[in-house]
């Protein structure tokens, strides 16, 4: 049976955070899936066609990446992909205790999945999304938190 994981998020917009788990997580997977989590409710700072555009540009190349959207549970996008696994970070105490509440019941909900974490790299521990909005609202250079070549 293929092992097929599903590393789910906003990535508004991707930083070196997310490229950091997603390459690590890579050899446990035969396939893993970058799937942009539409929730209607969340305003989003980046459009969904731009948040795409970067991860297609980051992690295009790679044939066992896919790049994909969805909405509604994410337990239930990894229902209809088959996939067993989702992937998560964990940067902070809090990352912690929000995802042990979803990873729960996404258990009850779906035993067949495991949530999988992996903790950040050290170098990346304070790098987020929102920070980096943050930086680019006031104009700052976000360059260095962003993966190689990504233009905001
Ligand atoms: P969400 O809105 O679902 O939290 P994000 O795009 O912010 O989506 O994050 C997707 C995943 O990447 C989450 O599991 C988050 O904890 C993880 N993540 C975010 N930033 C980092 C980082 N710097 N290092 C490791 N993991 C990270």
């Amino acid at each position: 049976m293929q092992r097929i994981a599903v590393f789910p998020g906003s990535f508004d917009p991707i930083t070196r955070g997310h490229e950091s788990v997603i390459k690590r997580a890579l050899p446990l997977f035969d396939q893993l899936i970058v799937a942009i989590g539409e929730n209607g409710e969340k305003k989003t700072f980046f459009p969904l066609e731009r948040r795409l555009g970067w991860l297609k540009q980051v992690f295009g190349n790679d044939p066992r990446i896919r790049i994909s959207t969805y909405s509604g549970l994410t337990i239930d996008f990894c229902r209809r992909e088959k996939a067993t696994f989702i992937l998560r970070g964990l940067r902070t105490s809090a990352d912690f205790e929000f995802e042990r509440g979803i990873g729960q019941m996404n258990k009850m909900m779906y035993p067949e999945v495991e949530t999988v974490f992996f903790l950040c790299a050290q170098e990346y521990a304070s790098v987020s999304s929102s920070i980096v909005r943050d930086i680019l609202r006031h104009g700052g250079d976000v360059r260095q938190f962003v993966p190689e070549g990504i233009l905001i």
